[in-house]
């Protein structure tokens, strides 16, 4: 494949808008036709609404479609939205809801191709080309993160490090020893990697030969993005992915970074009203809702992000027809990003109802060195009389197993916390806010 070309896959990513949205069109179709007939869930959701697939024939036709969010897939746990045979399944990753840590994602062969293909794509356009190192520091789990980005560093003649979470100190080698270009990772991890190289004397803007970095899985400001480019010295791209479809490769930024092109041939992007569900005019602001047309073993149709962005179909100074969304603005729904997981306060709170000697709570979250901070001061019950390090280690634990991340647990005086009489009595606390990392700007 020519170094020199501009677009990985040229034909596609230029193809004319009326073309994209008759293809969507057609793409839309299918999928509605094939959930009715082999997603339970789905099949129940539009009995219920009143729909058949022949009611679906036009783009504006999606809207007649019931919206899907996290609590409503929740009971399609665990097979629901299935819509293949299982035997074609070759990949299950998963994505989280309020209730439940695990919303299974089926993958079948097919899905991964198309998943390999969108990350390619990304990778050619943020400035990689064939036989330059892509350093990936996404966790490789059920979460989605690394893998995309591995797969599509392989179809596009990249060399993969699949790197994962953590190992600074080696990470650092690698980049420097092996001349890698590009790395992939979250803002939070780049920023650490970037001052502990520091401390090792080592300058990667000036001693690697990195050249661009992939930076996604939590809120990222344009002064952060600044920041790491400075410490790094690379070009920093903003990525967007959400794990219910399979995560990256759905949304990137371009060089001339105004917006993330999101793949049209793949996904259908609305931006609706939260209030009401009635899409609002092309480049207001709203919440950005998502169908996977391509899919083969998930069905997701019209599912909730509940990301604030703004979407654009004005064709982008890059050549790129496809639409693009602007920077996440915020989100209309409580759930938090920690270390890149996504945690939901209502899950916490049923972590802690596991521990009857604590009253009231407090979740802080807080930004140090770049990366977050998670504590947890409890209040004991009146009357309780119990080891505090034994009930902060007991809490920790659990928490750790229900969420994954591991907070650091106080038990503080009871009544220091203020929380007499609120219902339910707990608070969270973002310090991150006026840290710098949700700042504004694309
Ligand atoms: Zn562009």
């Amino acid at each position: 494949m020519p170094q020199h070309r501009p677009y990985f896959n040229p034909k596609v990513e230029t193809l004319p808008k009326d073309s994209l949205r008759e293809l969507q069109a057609d793409m839309l179709r299918d999928v509605v036709d094939r959930a009715y007939r082999k997603s339970p869930f789905y099949r129940d959701l539009y009995r219920k609404a009143g729909i058949v697939p022949r009611d679906i024939k036009t783009l504006e036709d999606l809207r007649r479609l019931p919206l899907v969010d996290k609590a409503k897939a929740d009971r399609a746990y665990p097979f629901g939205m299935l819509m293949c045979d299982i035997s074609q399944v070759r990949q299950v990753h998963a994505a989280t809801t309020p209730s439940r840590q695990m919303l299974p994602i089926y993958a079948t062969e097919k899905d991964l191709e198309d998943w390999a293909e969108r990350c390619a794509r990304v990778l050619w356009m943020i400035g990689l080309r064939p036989g330059e190192y892509l350093q990936n520091a996404f966790r490789f789990g059920l979460s989605t993160g690394g893998f995309g980005f591995h797969y599509g560093a392989q179809k596009a003649g990249m060399i993969s490090i699949p790197a994962s979470v953590g190992g600074t100190d080696k990470q650092i080698s690698s980049i420097v020893d092996l001349g890698v270009e590009g790395i992939a990772m979250m803002p939070s991890f780049g920023l650490f990697l970037g001052m502990r190289a520091q401390e090792m004397g080592i300058d990667l803007a000036k001693d690697s030969n990195l050249k661009v970095g992939l930076f996604g899985a939590e809120p990222t400001s344009r002064r952060m993005k600044n920041r790491l480019a400075g410490l790094l010295g690379l070009k920093a791209f903003g990525e967007y992915g959400m794990n219910e479809f399979l995560g990256p490769g759905m949304a990137c930024q371009c060089v001339v970074k105004k917006g993330m092109h999101a793949w049209a041939d793949h996904f259908l992007v609305e931006c609706i009203d939260p209030a009401t569900g009635e899409p609002v005019p092309e480049g207001n602001s709203g919440e950005l809702v998502w169908t996977w047309l391509s899919a083969e073993g998930t069905a997701v149709i019209r599912y909730r992000s509940h990301d604030i962005s703004r979407v654009l179909w004005k064709e982008c100074l890059c050549g790129r027809t496809h639409p693009r969304i602007r920077r996440i603005t915020g989100r209309t729904d409580d759930a938090l990003s920690i270390g890149g997981y996504i945690v939901y306060p209502s899950r916490l709170r049923d972590v802690m109802l596991l521990f009857p000697e604590v009253g009231p709570f407090q979740v802080s979250l807080d930004s140090v060195k770049g990366l977050d901070c998670f504590s947890v001061k409890v209040e004991l019950r009146e009357g309780v009389d119990i080891d505090p390090v034994v009930l902060t280690k007991r809490i920790s634990s659990a928490v750790c197993s229900y969420l994954v991340c591991t907070p650091l647990v106080e038990v503080v005086p009871r009544g220091s916390l203020g929380l007499e009489g609120v219902d339910p009595p707990f608070r969270v606390i973002d310090y991150r806010r006026s840290s710098g990392r949700y700042g504004a700007g694309d």
